[in-house]
This record gives structure tokens, C-alpha cells and sequence, in this order.
């Protein structure tokens, strides 16, 4: 089972506790971790937690959309460096979020865009972070005409129409956390048929929304088998073959 995101490198939540949250989540079966980069403060940290399991995890390169301010030029080619590590194996997280605020609504985008524009040309996926603005992602899509890299939309929530409009512009891949096991998360559930167990991915995107018993509280990946067990049940499957076709997918996508 891989851990397609998580943020355990976040030492205003884990502190000192990141190492031990590895070590628990691989007690429960996680095999691999994939860290996606925030912006440039979390740069060091997360370098740091990954050089303590090098085997295990994995990086993105990239700066998250609610940290896209003015100077988001040189924030962004800072974060990008992290493209010079041979872990790195994803441009990410990246995107646009409108929920907590639209200032820079339009500095997104750009930001966006650029950064497809370097996955495409690094051929490294992108792990995209869409809250509240899926017409923006679907746009910039659109602006560099279908010739787009691997997409992964990461912490999915949205419904069936929404995996259709997706799939108008990239055969994306879809990961599915915590949130899947929401007592109202009803058209989530409902979408899980339609992306299909070979486009699924797992992920925490721990420390926020943890699953259920545990929602509320601070997440981690040792409880990705509880997402795992929920969408089984959604499929009516096994959990065992929900573990092995995701790992093949996450494997594939990010080529571990
Ligand atoms: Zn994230």
C-alpha cells in the first residue's frame, strides 16, 4: 500500500513524532511514501524526514496554490529546485484553491500553468490540488491545447460529472483519502464507480482529514488501510485487491 500524499514532514504537527509516524504506517502496511512539496519553508523539513527513509519516500517539487502570492515567481523556481533531486518524482502539490481566498485568483492560474509546463517537460507527473476551482484547472488545461503531463487529482472529492469534465481534457488518476469515509460524503462515494479501481490511487494527506473513527483528529499514514477498506466496500471488493491494484497504479504513475 503507498501513501501517495502525505505531509508527515510538517513539524508544526508531528514535531519530533514524523520519523515514528513512518515507522507506525509501515507497522500497518504502508510500503511507500510519496511527500508533495507546500511552498519553500517546508522544503527542509521534508528533505530532512525523507533522507531518514531514502528507500521509502519520495518527493515532489512544486508550490501550492494558497501560497501563491506576488512573488510567486521567485517562490516557485525556489521550490522548483527540488527538481535537481533524483527522488523527485513529481511536480507537486500544485493547482488552485479559491475556497480560502481568490485574490490571486489569476496568479494561480499562471502559476498553473507554468508548472504543467515544466512537468510536461521534466515527463514527470503533476499532483494537483483543486479546491473551488475546477472551471480554473479545466482553463489552463484548455491553454496548453490537450498536450499535458501525467495528472493526478490529488484529495478528490468531487462527483460523477465532474470525473467526466476531467476526462474531456486528460485521462487523470484520482486520489482518494480520508474523506471517501465521511458520513456525507455521498457523491464522493458515488464517483468511485465511475473512476474505476484502475485509476484510484491511495492517500492520507495526513495530518488533515483523517478517516474515519479517527476524523477530526490529527491524520497519518498508518491509517491508510481504513481508506483502503472503505472504497473496497464502496466496490465490493476485496481490500486486498484495492492494496494491490492501487500500489500497481501509484507505482506506474510515479514510476517507483
Ligand atoms: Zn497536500
Amino acid at each position: 500500500m503507498i501513501d501517495t500524499h502525505t505531509h508527515l514532514y510538517l513539524t508544526d504537527d508531528f514535531g519530533e513524532d514524523g520519523a515514528d509516524a513512518v515507522r507506525r504506517a509501515v507497522s500497518a502496511g504502508v510500503t511507500h511514501f510519496i511527500f508533495p512539496n507546500v511552498d519553500v519553508s517546508t522544503i527542509e523539513p521534508m528533505l530532512t524526514l525523507h533522507n531518514q527513509f531514502p528507500d521509502i519516500t519520495s518527493i515532489g517539487a512544486g508550490l501550492h496554490p494558497t501560497e501563491v502570492k506576488e512573488n510567486w515567481r521567485s517562490e516557485m523556481s525556489k521550490t522548483l529546485s527540488l527538481l535537481d533531486n533524483p527522488r523527485c518524482v513529481a511536480v507537486g502539490e500544485v493547482g488552485i484553491d479559491l475556497y480560502w481566498d481568490k485574490t490571486f485568483r489569476a496568479e494561480q492560474m499562471l502559476a498553473f500553468e507554468s508548472q504543467l509546463i515544466i512537468a510536461r517537460d521534466k515527463n514527470l507527473p503533476v499532483i494537483i490540488h483543486c479546491r473551488e476551482g475546477l472551471p480554473e484547472v479545466l482553463e489552463v488545461f484548455g491553454r496548453l491545447g490537450g498536450n499535458l503531463p501525467e495528472t493526478i487529482f490529488h484529495s478528490f472529492t468531487m462527483d460523477v460529472a465532474s470525473v467526466r469534465d476531467i476526462r474531456r481534457h486528460t485521462d487523470a488518476w484520482f486520489g482518494i483519502n480520508g474523506v471517501v469515509t465521511f458520513k456525507n460524503a455521498t457523491q464522493l462515494r458515488d464517483a468511485i464507480p465511475e473512476i474505476g479501481l484502475d485509476r484510484i490511487i491511495l492517500e492520507t494527506d495526513s495530518p488533515y482529514l483523517a478517516p474515519v473513527p479517527h476524523r477530526g483528529k490529527r491524520n497519518e499514514s498508518a491509517y491508510l488501510p481504513a481508506i483502503s477498506a472503505c472504497i473496497a466496500g464502496v466496490l465490493g471488493v476485496t481490500p486486498e485487491a484495492v492494496d494491490i491494484v492501487t500500489t500497481a497504479n501509484a507505482r506506474k504513475v510515479f514510476r517507483l
